[in-house]
């Protein structure tokens, strides 16, 4: 559906993508997570047409952007980071406007009626734009996006600015949309790209740190280098006995946490859980929990985007 081929782009010195490449298949919703300044913008810029790269391409449907440009935005729908909204025109003036740039051939009332049922604006649209509230005022610009029925939208950091309610109200948007549209998202927050996307691509200084489906992320948060351990016996004992395990590079006391059962945080250069087993085991010591340390998605993400990645 969308190909994204070893994009390049710098501003004069400051080299702000190297080498991003990535793939989404029909239905994906994906989110673009990145801090400000990773290179999220550009990315989106390159792959609507409204930048080129230096080097590398997009191909959305088959369409490659620098070849076929005209047939390549056709199947995209894209929501920029600051919505190009004329604030003087009513709701339906601005969609007329753009239903004409975009030459649609549909029926010109319908589509835009069908438009703003959408994304719930048919109440405000004859509403001139800068009188509407910013959560609106969104809307408005999704509904630019969704002129035409592109199959696939670009949709920059679209809760930025908004108060909570509007930010539910737009995620549940984007989920609706999701049904329907193949989707990226970029956001620099991980919440928000938790609570609507099923894959993450997570960008840094323009290169891409970490790819994967939501899933595939919280299981990897589980770090079997990092393991929680409660053992029966004396904590001095127990705690020479792991200490003296091969691979294993600090233990932690936790604590007695029941009577003659105490906790420990090992760490290790590798798995050393079969190890643990065996040791305790051979001096008569029961292994009551042992379990990885659980690194949750946002942790992950902190330790990708400061390169402390081990
Ligand atoms: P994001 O959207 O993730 O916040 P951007 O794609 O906007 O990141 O920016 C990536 C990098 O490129 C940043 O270092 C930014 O300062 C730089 N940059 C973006 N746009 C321009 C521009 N028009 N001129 C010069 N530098 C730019
Ligand atoms: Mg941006």
């Amino acid at each position: 559906m969308i190909e994204v081929k070893h994009l390049t782009k710098s501003y004069g010195r400051q080299l702000a993508l190297s080498d991003v490449s990535f793939e989404l298949k029909e239905g994906d919703i994906l989110g673009f997570l990145g801090p400000n300044g990773a290179g999220k913008s550009t990315t989106m810029n390159i792959i609507t047409g409204y930048l080129s790269a230096d080097q590398g391409t997009a191909v959305i449907n088959g369409y490659d952007i620098l070849e076929e440009p005209m047939k390549a935005k056709k199947h995209i729908g894209y929501l920029p980071e600051i919505p190009p909204l004329y604030g003087d025109m009513t709701v339906r003036k601005y969609l007329e406007f753009v239903f004409r740039l975009k030459k649609i051939r549909m029926p010109m009332k319908e589509h835009i009626d069908k438009v703003c049922e959408m994304v719930s604006i048919t109440d405000v649209s004859e509403r001139i734009i800068k009188h509407l509230s910013k959560g609106y005022r969104q809307r408005v610009g999704f509904a630019q996006a969704l002129i035409g029925d592109p199959p696939v939208l670009i949709l920059d950091e679209p809760t930025v600015g908004l108060d909570p309610v509007q930010i539910i109200e737009i995620r549940s948007l984007i989920k609706r949309l999701g049904k329907n549209h193949t989707v990226i998202l970029s956001s620099h927050l991980l919440s928000e790209v938790q609570a609507v996307c099923d894959k993450i691509i997570i960008i840094n200084n323009g290169r891409i740190m970490a790819e994967g489906t939501m899933d595939s992320f919280t299981r990897s948060g589980r770090d079997t280098r990092r393991l929680t351990i409660i053992a029966e016996g004396r904590e001095q004992q127990l705690y020479s006995l792991l200490r003296n395990i091969d691979k294993v590079t600090k233990v932690e006391k936790l604590g007695e946490r029941e009577k003659g059962c105490w906790e420990f945080a090992v760490s290790s250069s590798g798995d050393v859980r079969r190890a643990v087993y065996r040791r305790l085991a051979s001096s008569d010591c029961n292994i009551l929990t042992m379990k990885p340390e659980e690194q949750t998605l946002e942790e992950t993400y902190i330790s990708i985007i400061s390169g402390k990645e081990s």
